[in-house]
């Protein structure tokens, strides 16, 4: 989705929009389903520059890094953007450095692409190794079941087997 920076009034531009994203590619090559994205925020023009303040949220469907069953992350978060002219999709250099700081985002003086911010601070919000709940207890490290629905049976040293966190009990 682009936004026409001319059209962008001087008090600026309240926008509320549901985007349609691709899945994300996961460093474990892993595809991630994203639904139910939508961003909030303001643009606002600063002499050339472009000003967003948004929140963006979605759901993410990922794999449990522990027990290995799907299960569906709530990502939001703020996504606050400087948009600057200049030239697009050049990596490394001192100026980009400081720039990623800023969030300093370049773009071609006249469109803004709303879909590429949202999707990179979804990526921000996909843990490393996603977990279905914190206190997912996993496979059975000696027979491999899954342990969160039922008990496998097996010896459990002590450890393993301490009660679960109290946020997520009833
Ligand atoms: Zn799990
Ligand atoms: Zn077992």
């Amino acid at each position: 989705m682009f936004i026409d920076v001319n059209k962008i009034p001087p008090e600026g531009l309240e926008l509320d929009r549901h985007l349609s994203l691709p899945p994300l590619l996961l460093g474990s090559g892993e595809k991630a389903r994203v639904e139910a994205a939508r961003l909030r925020g303001t643009l606002r023009r600063a002499r050339s520059d472009v000003d967003f303040r948004g929140w963006v949220e979605a759901s993410v469907f990922l794999t449990c890094s522990r027990c290995l069953e799907p299960f569906k992350l709530s990502a939001e978060g703020p996504c606050t953007r400087l948009f600057r002219p200049g030239p697009l999709g050049r990596p490394e250099s001192e100026h980009e450095l400081v720039d990623r700081d800023l969030a300093l985002t370049p773009f071609d003086g006249a469109r803004i692409n709303l879909e590429e911010i949202a999707q990179e601070q979804i990526y921000l919000a996909v843990p490393l190794k996603p977990l279905c709940s914190e206190s997912c207890r996993g496979l059975c490290p000696r027979c491999g079941a899954e342990r969160n629905s039922a008990s496998c049976g097996c010896p459990e040293d002590s450890r393993e087997s301490e009660p679960l966190t109290s946020k997520f009990s009833l």
